[in-house]
């Protein structure tokens, strides 16, 4: 059960010095590389530092959501499954990305939410074992708050962030950089920002899920996706850029920090939304 874990983990230390390479399972053994069929992770090694608190609000929650499959190979074992699920706290959402008995923990949520992340893990028969990469979207506090306990509740896990961001996010270990080009756990890394300076989103290209972050907002009714906020964006024009960025990936799921995912035709809702707010 454990294989997945190990296999990344041997791949990660024994790629983490090689910058900008994905990483590839080749059969039963493992190799650095800059292409191939599973990239599992990738990422440019670094010296971030902590820095100050993210405070804290409510919490509700409730596992739920959906999924997106891609293939899962018995065979080949490099062939990797992929689904997801929200962590909904309410206000905001934090997300598990999950690839065989793995999962990635998109954005912590406020203060107070590990529990709601750890009963997530619990209802995929996982645990805060299985918790190799967290990835913060960008630094707001209801998407850090909890980065202290998730992290320390997941020792083992690296945490990512966009670089102008990182000083801002606790934690208890240093936070790797990762913008445009980097890939970690075989996910795509995409520089959006505006709404904070360092803010990324993720994108599962085989799933076609991307985590958007605050780069976009979901409507409350699960309707038509929306700009960032502009009350809570530090640079709207550059925010704009970004969501034309995001319209010329290929998805069809969007998962957004605030607002009801989008399973489908979500591309083709960020393209509508790019070409209004540039218009
Ligand atoms: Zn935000």
């Amino acid at each position: 059960m454990d294989a997945i874990r190990r296999y990344d983990r041997r791949l990660f230390l024994s790629c983490a010095g090689r910058a900008g390479l994905g990483v590839v399972i080749v059969g039963t053994t493992a190799a650095c590389a800059t292409d191939g069929a599973q990239e599992v992770s990738d990422a440019a090694p670094s010296t971030p530092q902590p820095a100050t608190a993210a405070p804290a609000a409510d919490s509700s929650a409730a596992p739920l959501s959906s999924e997106a499959p891609a293939s899962a190979g018995a065979s080949e074992p490099a062939v990797v499954a992929f689904d997801w699920r929200r962590v909904d706290l309410g206000f905001v959402s934090a997300y598990l990305l999950v690839k065989e008995n793995q999962a990635v923990v998109v954005d912590t949520g406020v203060d107070g939410s590990a529990a709601d992340i750890e009963q997530a893990l619990t209802a995929l028969g996982l645990g805060w074992y299985a918790v190799d990469h967290v990835i913060f979207t960008h630094d707001h506090p209801d998407h850090i708050g909890s980065s202290t306990a998730v992290l320390e509740a997941a020792p083992d896990a690296q945490a990512y962030a966009g670089e102008a961001d990182i000083l801002s996010i606790t934690s208890p270990r240093p936070i790797m950089p990762v913008g445009d080009g980097d890939e970690v756990f075989g996910l795509q890394i995409v520089e959006t920002p505006g709404h904070t300076p360092g803010h990324i989103s993720v994108l599962d290209r085989a799933g076609g899920v991307l985590v958007a972050g605050d780069a976009l907002v979901g409507a409350a009714d699960g309707g038509q996706v929306a700009g960032p906020d502009a009350a809570f964006t530090a640079d709207m024009a550059m925010a704009v850029s970004s969501v034309r960025k995001l319209a010329a990936l290929e998805f069809d799921t969007v998962l957004f920090g605030h607002g009801n995912p989008v399973e489908e035709g979500a591309g083709e809702q960020v393209d509508a939304l790019a070409e209004r707010l540039s218009g």
